[in-house]
């Protein structure tokens, strides 16, 4: 029956258009009240150092405790976000939380705040972060901006210019997920990146030895020549913390030592590394 009925599959792949397009909008109305209703939620993620052999910062990473949906996660909310604009006041909370958080640590450890595309080329992204450090009193300091590649796609010159502006504010700025966009070694020598996150994808094949490892030799080598930190993203392993320790990896950030926590964790789960790290290096 359905064979010749050409018009009956066309109803039914429309139906399945208003079924997404609905389900689309019922997200959007959902993030809407989100944040209003206090289900937006900052989970922090430790970066241990490997010369300090302690915890050097947190990563700040969203969550969204939706009341029916249940925990949502980042990658399936915020490009719904950003389509919508709603990362704007999305991207403010997180921005004053996470200061407001770091606020309470020790002087040493810094924030690391995920900014999207679409924040970077608002014009209220300085006064937003001026406001968050001023309201916190966080030392600008204290502050790690996490930007992706994706800003050198186009207008390079403008991404330029407002990254220096970042910069003079006196917070840092690092390039998330390195190596998985749209990379060229020149706007490293253009800016000056405090640090290089480099991506998951390299990490997870380390252990099998097929040239990630050349890579990552690679990248810190670079690093290094330019006066660049480099972070390990998504390490799950010793193994593959040894052989980034071999190539002077910076920090270490993964399941290794630790899945994103609850703010109220931060404190305790310090103690716990510092403490493992030094009596593993007494011993
Ligand atoms: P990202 O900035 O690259 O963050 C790292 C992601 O890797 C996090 O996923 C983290 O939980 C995950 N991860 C860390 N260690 C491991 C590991 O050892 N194994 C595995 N399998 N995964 C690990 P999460 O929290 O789901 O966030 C995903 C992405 O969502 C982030 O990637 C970031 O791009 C975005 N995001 C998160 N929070 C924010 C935010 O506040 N603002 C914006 N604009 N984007 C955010
Ligand atoms: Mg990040
Ligand atoms: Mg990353
Ligand atoms: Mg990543």
């Amino acid at each position: 029956r359905a064979k010749n009925d050409g018009k009956g599959s066309f109803r039914f792949f429309e139906a399945a258009m208003d079924a997404e397009a609905q389900e689309r909008r019922s997200m959007e109305i959902d993030l809407h009240e989100a944040l209003r209703n206090g289900e937006l939620e900052l989970y922090f993620q430790p970066l241990f150092g490997l010369s300090q052999n302690r915890v050097t910062a947190f990563e700040a990473l969203l969550r969204w405790n939706h009341p029916t949906r249940g925990m949502v996660s980042p990658v399936d909310f915020i490009p719904l976000a950003e389509e919508t604009g709603l990362i704007l006041p999305i991207g403010e909370w997180v921005l004053h939380e996470a200061c407001r958080a770091a606020r309470t640590w020790p002087d040493h450890i810094r924030v690391a705040v995920n900014v999207s595309p679409v924040q970077f080329r608002s014009a209220s992204l300085n006064s937003v972060i001026l406001q968050a450090l001023a309201s916190s009193g966080l030392p600008p300091q204290q502050l790690e901006l996490e930007v992706t590649e994706s800003l050198f796609i186009e207008n390079v010159e403008a991404t330029l210019a407002s990254l220096h502006s970042l910069r003079a504010l006196g917070v840092r700025v690092a390039l998330d997920d390195f190596g998985t966009g749209y990379s060229s070694l020149s706007y490293l020598r253009s800016f000056p990146f405090d640090k290089l996150k480099i991506d998951r994808s390299f990490i997870i094949d380390l252990q099998a030895n097929n040239g990630a490892t050349a890579m990552i030799k690679a990248i810190t080598g670079l690093a290094d020549a330019l006066g660049i930190e480099t972070t390990a993203e998504g390490v799950e392993t010793i193994d593959q913390l040894d052989i980034l320790r071999k190539q002077g990896c910076s920090q270490i950030q993964g399941f290794y030592f630790s899945r994103p926590i609850r703010a109220g964790a931060v404190a305790d789960l310090i103690r716990e590394l510092d403490y493992q790290e030094q009596a593993v290096q007494a011993a």
